[in-house]
């Protein structure tokens, strides 16, 4: 296996949580050592939502490559409009059935995001319930903490209280004049608000004792001086609370055009990477037509299909796992061909954020 070189923790990961988590995580490192697929995933990510209340990456300093929606709109532009941003949200009973068949094939992790801002769902909390009912050890979000709290202020204490065990808030900014540059259209005060009264109803004791709450960080030219300062850890980590800081280098999408970089990329070939990601985690689309072995963007190559009635055919999450599109990509992984051209190669790998090797930049504001 190799480590997603573009991801890096700032600080100290969170303290050990429950032997029960642990296990899991056990789990999820040993598919990614062995590139062992089982026949289920570890983690579904569930798309709760396809629609966000913010548009970053849409400013003229701030280009494409920001954000999945935007990367998908790149995607759509090379003729996979079938398979890119549909705007909707997930049927409730779509949501409980699928995640239903998740508890039962004994998938571990859920997230209920891939694309856009899963708190604008209305049904988001309920959605955390059903999940921490079953028993699920991890129960994720990713969220602009905007969002559905723009109308319900305490909504990100409701998700702590109904079970949320990592509540990830996409920050990006240590104040206010950073934050609307990166996060267009996004509400520094709302932000803040939000991820105190997470932080507070976890310290009252509601929800789960595995609960950790991160802030999250992709590095721009933005940004740069603030996460290489200390100043971004400061302010969330100390200031406000959190557990823990994740740093992603912004990447860009191949063919996207932008003015500025933070880091200097290096690619790697598949002698040097075996991506352990299609061997324990999936994405379902919020109208479950679509499910993909990573969580890199799709197209027509890597999709395992609809998990949702089609023409009588109901194709399980299992039966998408072990798809023919599924497993030739673990194979292109487990044999390292994927950087090869013709059958045996994966584009989609080759052009993926995942297989380069970033070196930040140092920028001075
Ligand atoms: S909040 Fe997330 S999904 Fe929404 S525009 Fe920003 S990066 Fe994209
Ligand atoms: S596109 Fe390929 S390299 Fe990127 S995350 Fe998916 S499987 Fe891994």
């Amino acid at each position: 296996m190799s480590e997603d070189p573009t991801f890096r923790i700032i600080g100290n990961a969170p303290a050990a949580r429950s032997l029960r988590y642990e296990a899991y995580r056990r789990e999820w490192d040993r598919r990614g050592e062995e590139l062992d697929g089982a026949n289920y995933p570890v983690h579904v990510d569930l798309e709760s939502v396809a629609v966000c209340d913010l548009r970053c990456g849409s400013s003229e300093e701030d280009p494409q490559g920001f954000c999945q929606i935007w990367t998908h709109e790149h995607i759509r532009k090379l003729g996979f409009d079938e398979h890119t941003y549909k705007r909707g949200y997930m049927d409730p009973k779509l949501y409980t059935a699928l995640l239903q068949q998740c508890a039962e094939m004994g998938v571990s992790s859920i997230k209920l995001n891939y694309r856009g801002e899963p708190s604008l769902h209305p049904e988001i909390v309920s959605f955390v319930h059903q999940a921490a009912e079953l028993g699920f050890p991890d129960i994720m979000m990713n969220t602009n903490g905007n969002g559905g709290a723009r109308t319900r202020p305490e909504l990100f204490a409701d998700l702590v209280e109904a079970g949320i065990t990592d509540l990830m808030f996409s920050v990006d900014a240590a104040d206010e004049v950073t934050y609307d540059k990166q996060r267009v259209g996004g509400d520094w005060k709302i932000l803040l608000h939000s991820v105190r009264s997470a932080v507070e109803a976890r310290a009252r004791g509601g929800g789960t004792t595995d609960c950790r709450i991160r802030a999250s960080v992709v590095r721009t030219f933005l940004n740069a001086a603030e996460v290489d300062s200390g100043r971004m850890e400061a302010f969330w980590r100390d200031k406000m609370g959190v557990d823990w800081m994740s740093i992603s280098e912004c990447y860009f999408p191949a063919g996207a055009t932008h003015q500025w970089k933070a880091a200097e990329w290096e690619s790697l070939s598949a002698a040097e990477f075996q991506c352990p990601d299609p061997f324990r985690r999936m994405v379902i689309t919020w109208d479950g037509k679509h499910t993909m072995p990573c969580c890199q963007g799709f197209t027509l190559e890597i999709d395992g299909g609809p998990v949702i009635e089609v023409a009588e055919n109901l194709q399980t999450i299992k039966d998408a796992w072990t798809s023919e599109n599924f497993d030739r990509l673990r194979r292109a992984h487990r044999d390292r061909t994927w950087d090869r051209e013709g059958k045996e190669g994966e584009p989609i790998c080759v052009n993926c954020a995942v297989t380069k090797k970033p070196t930040p930049i140092a920028i001075s504001v």
